[in-house]
């Protein structure tokens, strides 16, 4: 078959189309961000609800004071301890709305759970824990086991509390301690407080007229209800399913979902680009022959090499910025046609098949990796629903509706996603002054590295805006951790009390992070999802900064280099 005339005309013809889809979508949804609620209460509640750890086990509210308290028990958390135990700080809390240690890792429990980041880069403490994940691509159980391996040898569960959340974080000047209140009436401080709360932690849900109407059952992913369906779904074989969301999470939950129920209809806004996922067993002889900090060595190569990108490879001489841009941009339509390819070989029906092409420019949303969900199209119980970028907008006591029908559920899950990189959620933070993060952050945010924030002194801030993104999470984490580490040390050590960023300090942070988002258009470009708000034009100092994840780092050790500079060091 020959292969069509790669010339100008080909890629401006398909860039018209991603901008049409683009176009259509944002027709679709003006109100943007606002499409979601992530507020769950009142008849929503119960989507919030822990299925996984049972019964609130009954305590007396906690009066007391700790060095170190973590909001949140995911790897943000057990990463930085562990750092800060090997430079002997002792008294560390993790405050955890799970009944366990975890994250993203506790919550996401859904069927076919995994991480489609190679395991050997994305589990962290390998080395400190003497572990090699028995895969390339670790499944959720062994991820979520590790995390609690990892409590258990830095001995974090002695002051955890769990089952708890933290509803306010206030600075008292006069001692200069932060005091923390939760929903179980507890009034603790601590010295430093790190917000480990995640990038992806409040499930949200679309707000469709009509959802809570629905008779049948209902959850969301990261709430997967395993006494409905079973535990290997086995309950599920006289049920009619759908799935609302076509996500990474629906990637991974579909093919299951194909295996075990009577029916499923997949209700599709816009597809997800699914490439190979190339998993395999580990080699006990390739683990046997590791040697002491390798996967220290692999992270520090991921500190060299830019993030999954494509088409790389030498650049022509002489080459400009321009005609780099234009050639990475043809090398991701390569690739996002290439991903076409894949469906129309795997996916039977031609109709199926065309609907479930994305038409985006590659990483406009995030790429997924899976064998099954493809060919799970093929199977007679399995059935796209398919909206052409309007997605569904009324559920009545059925199920969802779309162009006049009505699908008749037992089953409807919410693959709906999460609220984005919100520091606080569920928390009021309010420092110095009284004043609260929210309203510092009003007119812009503000921060240093997207760590510290000037007015709010030893509080750290992981996986927020105004840091690098990576896509593996862990390595962006990891520098985190060892940065936070390393300043709480510093004070410590240096006999001071308090550290905060000085005006000048974050203002430089500040003006890097637009310097370096200046640079794309990518996300005007795209599609609307949560990488670009949904389509929403947002300052530029709010998001990540962009100038990449090797100068990201080396930032972090300047910043570090000249402590006088960076901070105001209180005793
Ligand atoms: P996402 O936010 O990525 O996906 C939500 C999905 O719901 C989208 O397909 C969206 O469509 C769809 N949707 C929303 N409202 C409607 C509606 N009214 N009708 C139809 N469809 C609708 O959430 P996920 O939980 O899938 O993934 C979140 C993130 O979690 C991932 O991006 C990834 O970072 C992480 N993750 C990582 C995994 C890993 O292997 N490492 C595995 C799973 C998740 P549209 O695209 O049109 O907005």
């Amino acid at each position: 078959m020959s292969r069509p005339e790669r010339d100008g005309a080909y890629y401006d013809a398909i860039k018209r189309r991603f901008a049409e889809e683009r176009d259509l979508r944002l027709a679709y949804r003006p109100q943007g961000t606002q499409q979601f609620t992530s507020e769950l209460d009142g008849q929503l509640a119960r989507y919030a609800r822990d299925p996984y750890g049972g019964e609130v086990a009954p305590r007396a509210p906690i009066r007391d004071t700790v060095e170190v308290l973590f909001i949140g028990g995911g790897f943000s958390a057990l990463l930085t301890s562990a750092r800060l135990r090997e430079k002997g700080v002792e008294s560390i809390r993790i405050v955890e709305r799970g009944a366990d240690v975890g994250g993203t890792w506790y919550w996401n429990r859904y069927p076919g759970v995994a991480c489609d980041v190679v395991s050997y880069d994305y589990l962290p403490l390998l080395d400190e824990m003497g572990y090699v994940p028995t895969r390339h691509y670790a499944g959720g159980a062994e991820i979520l086991d590790h995390c609690r391996a990892i409590a258990r040898r830095y001995d974090l569960y002695r002051l955890a509390v769990f089952q708890t959340t933290v509803t306010s974080t206030t600075w008292l000047e006069g001692e200069r301690l932060w005091e923390l209140r939760t929903d179980r009436g507890d009034v603790m401080r601590a010295r430093f407080v790190v917000c480990a709360n995640g990038t992806l932690s409040k499930p949200k849900l679309s707000k469709i007229a009509g959802m809570e109407t629905f008779r049948g059952h209902s959850f969301h992913t990261s709430r997967w209800d395993y006494d409905y369906t079973g535990e290997k779904l086995e309950k599920l074989r006289d049920k009619v399913v759908g799935i609302i969301g076509t996500g990474a999470t629906a990637v991974q939950a579909v093919p299951e979902l194909a295996a075990n129920a009577k029916q499923l209809f997949v209700f599709q806004r816009t597809p997800s680009s699914i490439d190979v996922r190339e998993d395999w067993a580990t080699d006990p002889k390739w683990a046997a022959s590791l040697e002491r900090g390798w996967q220290a060595k692999r992270r520090a190569k991921a500190l060299e090499e830019p993030m999954l990108t494509i088409g790389r490879g030498p650049a022509p001489a002489n080459e400009t910025r321009e005609q780099r841009v234009a050639r990475q941009e043809r090398a991701n339509i390569d690739y996002m046609m290439r991903i076409h390819r894949r469906i129309e070989e795997l996916v039977e029906d031609p109709a199926t098949a065309e609907a479930l092409k994305p038409w985006y420019m590659f990483m406009c949303k995030r790429p997924c990796f899976h064998n099954d969900y493809l060919p799970a199209f093929n199977r007679p119980n399995v059935k796209l629903v398919d909206t052409r970028g309007q997605g569904i907008t009324e559920i009545d006591e059925r199920g969802p509706v779309f162009s006049g029908t009505s699908y008749a559920l037992d089953l409807l899950i919410y693959a709906t996603g999460f609220e984005v990189q919100k520091t606080g959620i569920w928390n009021q933070i309010a420092g110095r002054g009284g004043l609260e993060l929210e309203t510092k952050y009003a007119d812009g945010i503000r921060t240093l590295l997207g760590i510290h924030t000037r007015g709010f002194p030893n509080l750290f801030i992981m996986g927020g805006y105004q840091a690098s993104f990576q896509f593996n999470l862990t390595d962006m984490l990891q520098t985190q951790g060892d940065h936070i580490a390393a300043c709480i040390d510093y004070v410590r050590k240096h006999g001071y009390v308090t550290l905060d960023p000085t005006e000048q300090a974050e203002e430089w942070w500040v003006q890097q992070v637009i310097a370096n988002r200046g640079k794309t258009n990518r996300n005007h470009d795209c599609t609307p999802g949560y990488y670009n708000f949904e389509g929403e034009s947002n300052r530029r100092q709010d998001g990540n900064y962009n100038g990449g994840f090797r100068r990201y780092w080396l930032h972090q050790g300047e910043v570090r280099g000249r402590m006088a500079e960076s901070f105001e060091l209180g005793r």
